[in-house]
């Protein structure tokens, strides 16, 4: 019989880590996974020579203490990232290749930028991450982009250009396109006073040695026959008297409560009744960075040998940039604003465009990788982005709601904390299942 206390909606990190924390509290709960796997955004593939390669959600920073909690939990290791790696960043410029820190920056940008990121840090300080929609000057904050706000606070044009190109390599949305109070939020959650501008050193510090992908494998191993594989969910209904959730084969599954963690984009496709139009409303207020990872995997780093570390920044080509994800592999993400290029262009066309710009960046030993990967988050169907956007005017827009619950219907995801990661994830599943066990 399909019957459970508790429905939880998605294989990804939050509906496992929820879905763990209600199983071990004792609570008969059932998890509906339209996919064949667990693990949604993280996922990872084992190559010939057994390295682990990530194909979606990598590292973490030290404010990360949901997630750091739980690969404890499952006995899995932190090991330090690519933040620390000894070497140079590669630029490459739209007047072409360019070794060190801010090579096109003059000691007037340098000091410009101290003076903005001094200034972002003050405005951090004044928001609580947790309610941001509570600061005094709250929507004009969220109606200024970052790049105008730069520029009113006297940024030299290389200084926006540099948080751009910056913003580009994570695959975010341009600083022309992002809320100022949404980047202001994003910063103070990490809780850290010297929080300034996104720092590499405060976000992608460790990764998990067994794999990022393997916390969700453990989990889900543990779930064991609570996990239901190839249940695309298509219509919900939530009510105190009882909850229904049906699938796109027409199955049906009932509950007391459910916890809600698909997507924001997928999660326009499903009919929901009995939830306020207010929630509703602020679910489809929110939207995602849409992006596409490459990872390509080399025998050996052989970019150290010539002092460079890996890391890159594109303001050309189809990639923003990239980093190393471990030995020889490195990992590169495609800005929003790239996606339509890439995914109009063929793709062995693709794969020589991006092994082009490989070379550019790291010279002729990038032409022969052993595995060049593309992995198009941006339209694969249930996940359709990759991390919250928040345009201007998007924060005041999604409101107080976001991230809170409407009982029976619980919610959880990266999506409903302050900028998305796996952090957002764990956190945020464990705390609906804490929130449903209090009720
Ligand atoms: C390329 C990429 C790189 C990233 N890099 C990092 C990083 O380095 N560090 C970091 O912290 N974060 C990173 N992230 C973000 C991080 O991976 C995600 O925020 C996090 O894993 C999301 O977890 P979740 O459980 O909220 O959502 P998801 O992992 O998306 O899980 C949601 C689940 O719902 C399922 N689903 C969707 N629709 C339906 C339906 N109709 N019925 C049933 N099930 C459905 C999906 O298949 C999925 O399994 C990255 C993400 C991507 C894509």
């Amino acid at each position: 019989m399909n019957r459970s206390d508790v429905i939880v909606l998605g294989a990804g990190l939050a509906g496992l880590s929820a879905a763990r924390d209600l199983m071990n509290s004792g609570v008969d709960v059932r998890v509906l996974e339209a996919r064949s796997r667990p693990g949604g955004r993280v996922e990872q593939t084992t190559l010939a020579d057994g390295r682990l390669m990530q194909l979606g959600g990598e590292v973490i920073g030290p404010s990360h203490t949901a997630y750091t909690q739980l690969v404890g939990e499952l006995g899995l290791t932190l090991v330090p990232a690519f933040a620390g790696l000894p070497g140079d960043d590669v630029w490459l410029l739209a007047d072409g290749r360019h070794v060190g820190d801010l090579p096109f920056f003059d000691d007037a940008d340098r000091a410009s930028y101290e003076r903005c990121e001094s200034e972002f840090r003050r405005l951090v300080a004044s928001v609580d991450p947790d309610d941001p929609w509570s600061h005094p000057d709250a929507a004009r904050l969220d109606q200024l982009s970052v790049g105008q706000w730069l520029r009113e606070v006297g940024a030299t044009p290389n200084v926006v250009r540099a948080r751009d190109i910056a913003m580009l390599a994570l695959a975010a949305e341009s600083v022309e396109r992002t809320s100022l109070l949404s980047d202001l939020r994003k910063e103070a959650v990490t809780g850290d006073p010297s929080a300034g501008f996104y720092d590499y050193d405060v976000w992608e510090v460790s990764r998990v040695a067994e794999g990022s992908a393997t916390v969700a494998l453990r989990m889900a191993d543990e779930l064991g026959h609570r996990l239901t594989y190839g249940a695309e969910v298509v219509r919900v209904t939530v009510s105190t008297r009882g909850c229904a959730v049906e699938l796109a084969t027409g199955e049906r599954y009932t509950a007391d409560a459910i916890v809600c963690t698909i997507p924001v984009g997928p999660l326009r496709r499903i009919r929901i009744d009995g939830l306020s139009d207010e929630r509703r409303a602020s679910l489809d207020r929110q939207r995602h960075a849409l992006t596409s990872k490459v990872t390509v995997a080399y025998a050996d780093s052989f970019w150290a040998r010539d002092g460079l570390n890996g890391t890159s920044y594109a303001e050309t080509g189809m990639m923003g940039g990239t980093w190393v994800q471990r030995d020889g592999i490195l990992s590169a993400l495609v800005p929003p604003e790239r996606q339509s290029a890439f995914l109009s262009t063929a793709p062995g066309r693709v794969h020589d465009e991006l092994l082009d710009e490989l070379v550019a960046t790291f010279g002729p030993d990038a032409r022969t990788p052993q595995s060049l990967m593309v992995r198009r988050w941006a339209v694969d169907p249930f996940t359709l982005g990759y991390i919250t956007s928040w345009r201007p005017g998007d924060v005041m827009g999604v409101g107080p709601l976001h991230g809170t619950h409407e009982p029976p219907f619980y919610i959880a995801g990266s999506d409903q904390w302050v900028c998305g990661y796996m952090e957002g994830a764990v956190r945020t599943g464990r705390a609906a299942a804490a929130a449903m066990l209090g009720a």
